[in-house]
């Protein structure tokens, strides 16, 4: 890829911060601009979050895949716009207004991981880092019409990252291609003492087209039913004709849990973030409490005054999730949703290698379109949330457009089995050429 100038003009607002650094030495990303979604911490550069109360934030050091892309020669040229503490799958929560799709501008690019997918999208870099909690990464990449991989849980240190739902999320690669996905994913994978869940796998694969012959792909009937655009799913059906006419064997399969499976992601991930944002008190991080009166009323002032709508939302509803009395009712019943989902991929997976659908059941939605309705937003997510509740990777590869907008196929694994799925989006790819 050699070296590649960053001096491009954000008519997307797709980033928080520009830093135009240059990358250095002679390692396998020497030269490269990468963007870093602004809620993995970069020594030196501000990391907001897309929030108020991160706002002039410095961390003091590096994530882990910050190191490993600093090390490979790369530069860190800027932080991308995102949805409020990744709260969204749109990127309209950011406190630093929304990012627009590069495909079309009165669109959104998808969420939280927006940014990231625009500065793709629109050529300003060849690659970026986003992270996702429930889709986060797949779905800014489907609807730009770029390739995102969200790894298996662990196989990526979270070392750095500022936690949302520590038990669902992860670090992953974005690009133009599945080649670049598969190089970005190469630095970042791998073993580090400072995340407890961190796993001994790295990636030193070379993606090949080779693999799709006699490769069992299970379809879902769930991936196609209640709320999936006809559009869509036809486009998504005929991407796997596709692949079977590369030589793979597509098996028909059922997917009972995912009747449950939104609702286990919504309370598991408002529970984590109700503990996880109590950190930001005005206290430790971002501006200053101003309030001259009680503890107490600062601390609401400031949280009132520096988090957003959709993180107070998540918040209050985590915390009801968790509380005593409702406690059995909602997390454990969740907990219990989340095996149910982690058992039907054992199963699907002891008789198929790869399950594939649509990564999200539309295109890209108008901007504003959402926003009034947070309950339609979250069942945008329906698609990509059992990957994270159990832990598998997946990918998302385009696989052409509806009506002018990108339609991203999206190819779930076994765990640690990143290889594979990257195969299979390799030889999709290459044959759509
Ligand atoms: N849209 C989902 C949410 O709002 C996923 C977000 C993410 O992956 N960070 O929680």
């Amino acid at each position: 890829m050699g070296s590649v100038a960053f001096d491009a003009e954000d008519r997307w607002n797709a980033f928080i911060t520009i830093c135009r650094r240059a990358g250095h030495g002679d390692g396998p990303l020497a030269g490269v601009p990468v963007a870093v979604k602004d809620i993995i911490s970069t020594a030196g550069i501000q990391t907001t979050c897309g929030s108020l109360v991160l706002k002039g934030y410095v961390p003091p050091y590096d994530a882990h895949v910050v190191e490993l892309v600093k090390a490979a020669g790369a530069a860190v040229v800027g932080k991308t716009n995102m949805d409020e503490f990744g709260m969204g799958t749109t990127t309209e929560s950011s406190a630093f207004g929304p990012t627009t799709n590069p495909v079309d501008t009165t669109r959104v690019p998808g969420g939280s991981s927006g940014g990231s997918a625009a500065a793709v999208a629109s050529g300003m870099v060849p690659m970026a880092l986003g992270t996702d909690t429930g889709g986060s990464i797949r779905c800014p990449a489907a609807f730009c019409g770029i390739v995102g991989l969200k790894p298996t849980y662990g196989r990526v240190s979270r070392y750095g990252l500022v936690a949302y739902a520590n038990s669902l999320e992860g670090i992953g690669p974005m690009a133009g291609n599945v080649e670049d996905v598969s190089r970005l994913f190469s630095v970042i994978a791998g073993p580090d003492a400072r995340d407890a869940t961190s796993i001994d796998r790295p990636y030193t694969h070379t993606p090949s087209s080779d693999r799709i012959r006699g490769l069992r792909i299970g379809v879902p009937a769930e991936f196609f039913g209640e709320g999936v655009d006809p559009a869509v799913a036809e486009r998504v059906r005929a991407a796997i004709g596709d692949l079977a006419d590369l030589g793979a064997e597509i098996v028909e399969c059922s997917m009972p849990s995912m009747a449950f499976a939104l609702a286990a992601y919504y309370v598991t991930c408002t529970s984590e973030a109700s503990s996880n944002l109590a950190r930001f008190d005005g206290v430790r991080y971002g501006p200053d409490i101003v309030s001259k009166r009680s503890w107490h009323e600062a601390y609401q002032e400031h949280r009132r005054e520096h988090l957003g709508k959709e993180v107070r939302r998540r918040i209050m509803l985590g915390t009801f999730a968790l509380s005593a009395g409702y406690y059995g009712k909602y997390y454990a019943k969740a907990q219990e949703a989340r095996k149910n989902v982690g058992e039907d991929f054992a199963r699907l997976f002891a008789d198929v290698d790869v399950i594939a659908g649509p990564t999200m059941p539309t295109t890209a939605f108008a901007l504003g379109e959402k926003t009034a309705d947070p309950l339609s937003m979250y069942l945008a997510d329906i698609l990509t949330v059992p990957a994270n509740l159990a832990g598998v990777p997946a990918i998302s590869v385009p696989c052409g457009t509806v009506n002018g907008l990108p339609v991203g196929l999206q190819l779930i694994g076994r765990h640690c089995e990143e290889e594979l799925i990257i195969d299979a989006a390799c030889a999709y790819e290459e044959a759509q050429r």
